[in-house]
């Protein structure tokens, strides 16, 4: 079921949000050769807790950490580690959650580490873009189907494909509600868009296949074929006055 939220709902939302989006900004600095990923997360949790928030993903389903830091070719819900080391040319999602007042933000970054080859920059600026375009195409669309189909539709013109087994949700009270928001489908698929919607948007891209798995930590996930991939995530809500970004600083 959809839960649709009242405008001082999405007023104390937008705060856990704007949290998630500063601590992203922040984790952007971090990007640094040398550094492990435990010592990422641990800035991460220290940022989220000074701003009053606690981090949504710490104990969710048992997730050892604060934020997901996915390495390369890891696609989503990768673990830090004391003895993951960064390396110029890396490319590394941040992927992170606040509670604040009852609502919960998430969204996530694909950064560069230092200098990335060619192929890895395009790969990087399609999926933000891939947001871009399914953020626009949710201000006029009539059924989130739309948005899915202009996401493949770019993704797969540019030469990429579109990861299936994961996608974008409903978020609020909870940090995963109805509906799935998948980035890909048909045109005229899926719920109607509705005033009250909040939505967390996260085309994730692959250069190789889309098919994934989840590797022995039953956490990690990559793509079967080990590609490198990208995500980008916001959250937004439909309110009276349009669609509004809720996790951008
Ligand atoms: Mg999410």
């Amino acid at each position: 079921m959809i839960k649709l939220k009242r405008e001082k709902d999405i007023n104390a939302m937008e705060k856990a949000s704007k949290i998630v989006g500063e601590t992203l900004e922040m984790s952007r600095e971090l990007m640094q050769p040398g550094i492990t990923t435990w010592e990422i997360d641990k800035k991460i949790e220290e940022f989220i807790r000074k701003k009053g928030a606690i981090p949504s993903f710490k104990g969710y389903q048992g997730f050892p950490a604060s934020a997901c830091i996915s390495v390369n070719e890891v696609l989503i819900h990768g673990i830090p580690s004391k003895n993951r080391y960064l390396e110029e040319g890396d490319i590394v999602t941040i992927d992170v959650g606040a509670y604040l007042g009852g609502f919960h933000g998430d969204a996530a970054r694909t950064y560069p580490v230092g200098t990335i080859n060619e192929d890895k920059k395009r790969l990087l600026e399609t999926t933000s873009q891939a947001l871009e375009i399914g953020i626009e195409a949710l201000k006029k669309a009539s059924r989130l189907g739309e948005m899915g189909y202009e996401i493949q539709q770019f993704v797969e013109n540019s030469g990429y494909s579109v990861i299936r087994d994961f996608g974008g949700h409903g978020i609020g009270r909870e940090m995963h509600e109805d509906p799935f928001v998948p980035n890909f489908g048909e045109k005229n698929s899926g719920p109607k868009i509705r005033t009250g919607m909040t939505l967390a948007i996260e085309p994730m891209i692959s250069m190789g296949e889309y098919p994934t798995m989840i590797l022995e930590d039953g956490w990690t996930v990559v793509n079967i074929d080990h590609s490198l991939n990208a995500h980008f995530e916001d959250d937004i809500a439909i309110t009276k006055d349009g669609l509004k970004i809720l996790s951008r600083v």
